[in-house]
């Protein structure tokens, strides 16, 4: 049985904003785990895909708990903006198109790139007094779904070829790794204190609570080519915590890079203007001397010239321009760790892990 929970609230226009959650109780006790999507308004993978996992856990075949709050924002997603600028004047996003040359162009001067917004969602968690509708819609949502949970998956979306997680601590790693996910990027565990308000950091205080977050790979954009990866991302989660059966089920290689530094990742850049063809994808395995790449002229169509990598790892990006200009960044080769492949048994987390 799926209970639904509705709260609503008020912008500062005065105008009703309703938040959909639901929960549902599997048929014996176990973990709680929270599938939250939907804070970032450019990022509409996790909402559209949340709906069809949601029926298809209806059933409560499982043991614990799941929360599922599809559409944290609804007034950011229904403008396609990251966040929801209540106080600013909302016509500014007629003129406002989405470009990836562009990517942090903010039509109200508030985005990454110009200063600290408390309008993003992702900065308030478990913050009491953070203001606005973003801030009460946290406050509820932790209160309620987040605080208490053992396990939270938060979904974004990004602008790359392939979905990535994002983890700031090692002891997620097993819980990070069986979503299947081709990369776990490690982020800093001690971010300044804007970044402390994300959920995965929050949500990962608590000593029997883990949290990550898995980005899709399109913004401002429907990504259905991977709804289905999600899905199966989330019945992972589910089965590496023992709420399920069965075995985890993965793809692909899962690789954790680290935080990146000069040491551990190699910057491949052209001196060439051309067209790049590449011969890795990003996060395939690299060995040194692997040719990575080649690069043409644009009018005599001679190769320029290659790239090969200088070290072991994985692609860790490719660069989104067709056009190559000197100077320009086209790839990256990191240092990687192999923490789980097709074919080689995944380690569960432990039994009764959830229960001190
Ligand atoms: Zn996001």
């Amino acid at each position: 049985m799926m209970e639904t929970q509705r709260r609503t609230f008020h912008d500062a226009n005065g105008r009703a904003i309703t938040v959909t959650a639901w929960t549902i109780r599997g048929a014996a006790p176990g973990p709680v785990m929270t599938v939250m999507a939907g804070q970032h308004g450019m990022e509409h993978s996790g909402p559209c895909l949340l709906p069809e996992f949601a029926q298809e856990m209806e059933p409560g075949n499982f043991r614990g708990t799941l929360h599922i709050i599809p559409c944290a924002n609804p007034p950011a997603l229904e403008i396609d903006y990251e966040f929801y600028p209540e106080h600013e004047d909302l016509s500014r996003i007629k003129d406002y198109y989405y470009s990836r040359f562009r990517h942090n162009y903010c039509p109200w001067n508030l985005g990454r790139d110009n200063t600290v917004t408390l309008y993003n969602m992702n900065r308030l968690w478990n913050r009491p007094d953070m203001p606005g509708l973003a801030g009460e819609i946290t406050r509820w949502l932790w209160s309620e779904f987040c605080g208490n949970a053992n396990l939270i998956i938060d979904l974004h979306c990004l602008q790359a070829r392939k979905p990535v997680v994002y983890n700031c601590f090692r002891k997620n790693l097993l819980f990070a790794a069986a979503l299947g996910v081709q990369r776990i990027a490690m982020c800093d565990p001690d971010p300044d204190e804007n970044a402390r308000g994300n959920l995965a950091w929050q949500g990962s205080l608590g000593r029997n609570s883990y949290a990550v977050c898995l980005e899709f790979s399109v913004q401002h954009a429907l990504g259905e080519h991977e709804y289905e990866f999600g899905k199966q991302a989330l019945r992972n989660a589910m089965c590496a915590a023992r709420m399920t059966g069965g075995e985890v089920k993965i793809a692909n290689p899962v690789w954790k890079t680290d935080f990146s530094t000069p040491e551990n990742t190699q910057t491949m850049k052209v001196s060439h203007t051309g067209h790049i063809r590449y011969f890795k994808d990003l996060y395939d395995e690299v060995h040194k001397g692997d040719r990575l790449f080649e690069l043409r002229d644009i009018q005599t169509l001679e190769v320029l010239e290659e790239g090969r990598a200088q070290r072991d790892g994985i692609m860790t990006g490719i660069a989104y321009q067709p056009v190559t200009a000197p100077g320009l960044a086209v790839c990256y080769v990191s240092e990687a760790e192999l923490l789980a492949e097709p074919g080689r048994k995944f380690t569960k987390m432990e039994e009764g892990w959830h229960l001190a």
